[in-house]
């Protein structure tokens, strides 16, 4: 069944397919490395990362993300900092990797801007050579872009009435500004500058992309996706730049994942609502918490960020987790029963016919949490048998292939992130939560499974003193020890 997504472009819930045999291509505008990425950019990063794994089920995928290593405000910063844009752009691009690394985002291929200046320079000659772009006195170009009658397509907005000629150099500005937009800024004193065939200068951040896109991918390509706030202009004029080189389509799917707010209010950090992953985890978020709530929302519904919402999404991990784990540990009776089958095979086509309907990511996870509701409920009864794990396990790892939050490496990821945080003196932000969370980082699986099964013996010799230490011993190193019917039950704090 071919997968539905909502395409910005033509503004309808379309049939999605490869426009090469079956093989998607796909590109998204990675981030800006000017700082550390907060929890708005990740939503974006994490639906990105979920329409990947979902078109990995069913095609082969190129995908490529790039890094923004030169715009307006890394040069502004750098230039604050006193540094190269190099060794600036440097430190925010390895956080980024492990921020994404720490969310169990994917890496496909990443690109960087500054690894391609000359062919955006050479792009940009093209556009100037077919009409499309002119030269100002100070050596910058700019697109004109009356030349380019499709103009507003992708954010519906009508520039017609627009003034011919009114240019504008930022990166970023307002609808209402529409103008012909800097494609190349002639160099100023103290900014990095590069000599190419069309002068000396550096990039628009709009060239970036278009040129960074098609070269991996073709002048004509599947989906392009990002943020919503990049229809425009960002994705307005890549859609210029590239149609009028090539006269072809570009991308031909847009999709856009709506902006997420914090407490019901736009991220600021005037506002103190501005969170950065660093920041949740420091206060004692798990990452699978945070990866967890922004999967909750499907990606084109406004997602409101609350810390209630975090220790609900926490507490789905752990139900999660330990369904898991009773699968994987219950002493169950021998046999299968047609039910849990059923209920197994529901769940597995339920996942996907969410997905497949604009990768609605909540209905996904009510069929999972149903199937953990209804098993459980089978597992009480003692109706669960031996033949049924492994269908559930199956539409387990069905759900998990998309949102993989089941496997719990919080205390490692989190261990690094206390590691980064002391070495940078931010100790003062490290909390309770966060270090107990960390504590169980350095103990592996074996070793906590040979303490439990000690556990275990001094509880059948009756030697409820030893059991205690035993556990206390546990609790010290982040391990959470629970005694239920099914047995002895650990897990990570
Ligand atoms: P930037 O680093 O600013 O270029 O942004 C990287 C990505 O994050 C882009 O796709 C943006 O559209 C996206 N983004 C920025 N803020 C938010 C937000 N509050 N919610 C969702 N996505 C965002
Ligand atoms: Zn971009």
């Amino acid at each position: 069944m071919a997968p539905s997504f909502f395409n910005t472009l033509s503004g309808k819930i379309e049939e999605f397919r490869p426009l090469q045999d079956n093989e998607v291509r796909m590109y998204a505008c990675g981030p800006t490395v000017y700082d550390y990425g907060h929890i708005g950019n990740f939503r974006t990063f994490v639906f990105v990362d979920i329409l990947r794994r979902y078109l990995k089920q069913h095609y082969k995928l190129r995908h490529v993300i790039n890094i923004t290593d030169v715009d307006d405000k890394i040069i502004r910063n750098a230039g604050q900092a006193g540094v190269p844009i190099g060794e600036y752009t440097k430190k925010y691009t390895q956080a980024f990797l492990e921020d994404s690394a720490a969310l169990n985002i994917e890496e496909p291929q990443i690109v960087r801007a500054t690894d391609h200046i000359q062919l955006m320079a050479e792009f940009i000659k093209k556009l100037v050579d077919n009409g499309h772009a002119y030269r100002t006195d100070d050596g910058s170009y700019y697109f004109r872009i009356s030349t380019f009658p499709q103009y507003g397509k992708l954010s519906k907005k009508d520039f017609s009435g627009m003034e011919d000629g009114a240019r504008v150099d930022v990166d970023e500005y307002e609808k209402d500004s529409a103008r012909d937009f800097a494609l190349w800024k002639a160099p100023k004193p103290g900014e990095a500058s590069w000599d190419t065939v069309i002068g000396p200068g550096r990039p628009g951040w709009h060239i970036e992309c278009s040129t960074m896109s098609m070269k991996y991918l073709g002048d004509s390509f599947d989906i392009h996706c990002g943020g919503e706030d990049l229809i425009f202009p960002h994705h307005e004029n890549e859609i210029a730049q590239s149609e009028s080189l090539t006269g072809k389509q570009f991308a031909h799917f847009w999709m856009h994942a709506r902006f997420l707010l914090v407490e019901g209010e736009k991220m600021s950090k005037s506002l103190g609502n501005f969170y950065t992953v660093r920041d949740l985890v420091l206060m004692g978020h798990k990452p699978s918490s945070i990866r967890f709530l922004l999967t909750s929302v499907p990606f084109r519904k406004q997602l409101n960020f609350t810390f209630d919402g975090l220790t609900q999404a926490a507490n789905s991990v752990e139900r999660l987790r330990t369904f898991a784990l009773r699968l994987q540990k219950a002493q169950l009776p021998e046999g299968k029963s047609a039910s849990m089958q059923q209920l197994a095979d529901a769940t597995v086509q339920g996942i996907e016919s969410a997905l497949a309907d604009d990768l609605n990511t909540a209905q996904a996870l009510a069929a999972v949490f149903d199937m953990v509701r209804d098993a459980n409920a089978a597992a009480d009864a003692g109706q669960l048998k031996q033949g049924d794990v492994e269908p559930l396990q199956k539409a387990l790892q069905k759900f998990d292939a998309i949102f993989a939050v089941l496997h719990d490496d919080d205390a490692v990821k989190v261990k690094r992130i206390i590691e980064w945080a002391e070495s940078e003196g931010k100790q003062d932000k490290i909390s309770e939560q966060a270090r107990a969370i960390a504590a169980s980082a350095s103990v592996g699986d074996a070793e906590i499974e040979k303490l439990i099964a000690e556990l275990q013996e001094a509880r059948r010799a009756k030697n409820f003193a030893r059991a205690d230490a035993i556990r206390g011993e546990l609790n010290q190193q982040g391990i959470i020890v629970e005694i239920t019917r099914d047995g002895v039950r650990w897990r990570r704090k």
